[in-house]
């Protein structure tokens, strides 16, 4: 039988964090074989929920979910983690000024750097999903000098199947036609959705579609589609961002076949995005590791915006590295 791997997830109690914990335990995670231990990571405030959540989830009767255990103490929920979900961050308040949001969530995920620098598994694969996501990845793997930069990852899936969906809808054709799309830079609204070497049943999209189309209506629809959920539904995403969540990882952990997709990765200086920097790239998952897809080539149209994109990052970084965070 295939060993049971270890799952914490931090925010537990929140939306996102419901919307995920049901379909880890179901198998969408890891794969249908794989046995789960589930560790729920919250603050004091969010406990409750949590413990809620775990109720529920001993009440499905997972035939993976071996065990389920809420706690407030970040070193006991990364201890021996194979795979942690850092979903739980600080919202930006009224008022908020952007270097307290970055301080705030330096205060968390230094101390879960830490934590899983002391505790995880050799194999340990991070995803922060709790935003500013990339820079929040950055500060994570700045505490955890023992562990490779490159487990630790943000996500940009979300805006990736995003994308993918607009693009089909718009070319009236399945998503599976879809290929060769890619987020690049960070999860906010400076990301550069790019369809320049993507393909549609193997045509290039770009012989089907015109740059206007894609400077008024495709980028700013895809970068702002948060914003159009929060009007629409009253609320922030949170079935769809969770599901982003589980691609991410099962392609991470499982391959991603021949084609690619996008993740914030620690760049190698890959497109002249600073080395360090966790930022969005098309990335194949090979042998359990993502690996940047080199030598794609970029115009002035995809230049400029990625530039824009990871200097929002570089600046975002020497915020961090101000405050003595990183
Ligand atoms: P959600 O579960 O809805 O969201 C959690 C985080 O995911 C937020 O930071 C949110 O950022 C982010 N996020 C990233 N991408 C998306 C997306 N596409 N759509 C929506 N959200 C996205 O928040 P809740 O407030 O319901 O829950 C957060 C939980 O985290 C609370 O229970 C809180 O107690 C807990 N928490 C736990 C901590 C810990 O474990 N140490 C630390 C801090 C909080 P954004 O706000 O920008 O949308």
């Amino acid at each position: 039988p295939t060993e049971a791997r270890n799952v914490t997830v931090t925010g537990a109690g929140g939306q996102i964090g419901y919307a995920l914990l049901f379909r880890i335990a179901s198998g969408q995670l890891l794969g249908a074989d794989v046995p789960i231990k589930l560790r729920l990571l919250e603050i004091p405030q969010g406990l409750n929920a949590a413990e809620g959540a775990a109720l529920e989830l001993h009440d499905g009767a997972f035939p993976l979910l071996q065990s389920v255990e809420v706690t407030d103490d970040a070193t006991r929920a990364f201890d021996g983690v194979n795979v942690g979900l850092l979903v739980g961050s600080r919202p930006r308040g009224p008022g908020m000024e952007r270097a307290d949001l970055l301080e705030a969530n330096g205060r968390i995920f230094g101390p879960q750097g830490r934590a899983i620098n002391a505790g995880a598994a050799d194999d340990v694969r991070v995803l922060v999903v709790g935003n500013p996501a990339n820079t929040n990845a950055l500060i994570t793997a700045a505490h955890a000098p023992d562990v490779p930069a490159e487990r630790f990852t943000a996500m940009t899936r979300l805006d990736h199947n995003r994308a993918v969906a607009q693009l089909a809808a718009h070319l009236a054709v399945p998503v599976t036609s879809i290929a060769g799309l890619t987020i690049w830079g960070n999860h906010s609204a400076s990301q550069y959705p790019d369809v320049f070497h993507a393909t549609v049943d193997g045509r290039p999209v770009i012989d089907l579609v015109g740059e206007s189309w894609l400077a008024e209506t495709f980028i700013p629809r895809v970068a702002n589609r948060g914003s159009e959920i929060i009007r629409v539904r009253g609320a922030s995403s949170v079935g769809s961002a969770a599901s982003a969540t589980l691609d991410h990882v099962f392609d991470w952990v499982n391959g991603t076949g021949s084609g690619w997709t996008s993740a914030a990765v620690a760049s190698d200086g890959s497109y002249g995005v600073p080395a360090g920097l966790v930022s969005s790239f098309p990335v194949r998952s090979v042998g359990g590791a993502w690996r940047i897809v080199e030598g794609l080539e970029m115009g002035a149209f995809s230049r400029a915006r990625v530039d824009a994109s990871v200097a929002e990052l570089v600046e975002e970084r020497e915020a961090v590295r101000a405050l003595g965070l990183i």
